[in-house]
């Protein structure tokens, strides 16, 4: 599993996997059941260095290339996907586009605490906008020198814990030529007139923490604005191209803990008098599983590897996000047929796989989008 990644990168997957082992899978069942997200286990993941993975120590954060975070995100997706939800999330989507594009002083403010004990979200998508995010609604009106927000967002990951500090958030800030003008800010949790309310009775990633966003007249300065006006669309459409590694991540990881437990159970359950992997029809399975899963491995880090070496990796990211959120769908719904009437029931972990890998077909770019967008990259 382990070829071409270094000492340390093999050091950081026994660490993660041994915590997700200890700290998250005895509770990943109890907070999917009761919708809790759990502060104890984000601020632990804190602790074991899994905020602000990939940002500089200068900012408090830990340095690291982009291959060793999505292996961490792997792994905690290998045992729970909420809790790899969180911390992907947060990484690429809150921590993301403030590292990219913040100015010193931005970066000064938030990445210490963001990379220690508070979340950030990404408000890109609205009721009306999906994957349409040109459609966005949220108005930022120019009112002598401040900038008044009106609007909402819906979706928003990790924007309404008790944790959370805020979130980046796209507006249209004007015309240009005739054409919406999108500018992105920095929005704080307890600014005056912006409301967060928490989204539950999800299908899926029950633990992690989905927020409504509200804006009524919210008074922001110039220093709150992320990057340069007019450059918003830019920034959330870069910081989705990172994003989709961590979602293929997430994709590989519920891949890899399916396959995982599926094959576990092949060995251990007896029909017809041995065990059921005995059987062609199940072993074949399982060994399609494992070959897919090698071979979405093998794209994802490729596309890592490519943006560590600063090249462009907009296709491979895209390619990967799609591929992995397919492998997932395919082994958890082959890992349910190997378990039978067992994989449909809550006291075994896969069923909540099987609910949480629905979602990585879905967000930072349905599956449609992302043929859309690999099809221009091929020049269709
Ligand atoms: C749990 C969860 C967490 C999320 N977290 C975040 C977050 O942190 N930040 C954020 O901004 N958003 C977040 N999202 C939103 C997510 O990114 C969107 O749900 C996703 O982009 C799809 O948008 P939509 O749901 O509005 O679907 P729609 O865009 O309405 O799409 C509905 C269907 O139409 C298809 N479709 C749309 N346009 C086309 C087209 N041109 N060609 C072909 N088919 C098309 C889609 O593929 C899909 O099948 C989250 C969503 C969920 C469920």
């Amino acid at each position: 599993m382990d070829f071409g990644l270094t000492k340390e990168q093999q050091e950081l997957r026994a660490k993660v996997r041994e915590f997700a082992e200890r700290e998250v899978k005895p509770v990943a069942s109890y907070n999917d059941e009761n919708e809790i997200f759990d502060v104890d286990l984000t601020l632990k993941m804190s602790k074991l260095g899994l905020l602000g993975m990939c940002v500089s120590e200068d900012y408090g954060g830990h340095g690291l290339d982009v291959l060793s975070y999505i292996i961490a995100v792997e792994e905690l997706a290998r045992v729970d996907g909420s809790t790899a939800a969180t911390i992907a999330a947060h990484n690429s989507l809150g921590i993301g586009p403030i590292n990219d594009y913040g100015t010193e002083e931005q970066k000064m403010r938030y990445l210490p605490r963001l990379c220690n004990d508070r979340l950030w979200g990404f408000g890109l998508t609205e009721p009306t906008a999906g994957s349409d995010s040109r459609g966005t609604k949220t108005f930022a009106n120019p009112v002598d020198d401040k900038w008044i927000i009106n609007g909402s967002k819906m979706f928003i990951t990790n924007s309404a814990t008790s944790i959370s500090m805020g979130s980046t958030i796209q507006t249209i800030s004007g015309e240009v030529n005739g054409k919406p003008e999108f500018t992105t800010f920095l929005i704080e949790n307890d600014t005056e007139g912006f409301t967060q309310k928490p989204v539950n009775r999800k299908m899926m990633w029950r633990a992690s923490n989905t927020g409504e966003l509200i804006f009524n007249n919210v008074q922001l300065d110039n220093a709150n604005m992320l990057g340069a006006r007019g450059q918003g669309s830019h920034i959330m459409l870069a910081t989705l191209d990172s994003g989709r590694l961590s979602i293929g991540a997430m994709g590989l990881g519920c891949a890899q803990g399916a396959f995982e437990m599926a094959l576990a159970y092949s060995k251990e359950r007896e029909q017809f008098g041995k065990p059921i992997c005995k059987f062609q029809a199940v072993s074949f399975m399982l060994a399609d599983m494992a070959t897919k899963i090698e071979a979405a491995r093998g794209l994802l880090y490729k596309a890592c590897r490519m943006k560590d070496l600063h090249l462009p990796f907009g296709k491979e990211a895209a390619m990967a996000k799609l591929y992995c959120s397919q492998v997932a769908a395919e082994v958890c719904d082959n890992a349910v047929q190997v378990m039978g009437g067992h994989g449909l029931l809550k006291d075994f972990d896969m069923e909540r796989f099987y609910r949480d890998q629905r979602i990585l077909q879905i967000g930072e770019g349905t599956s449609e989008i992302l043929r859309i967008v690999i099809s221009r990259y091929i020049g269709c």
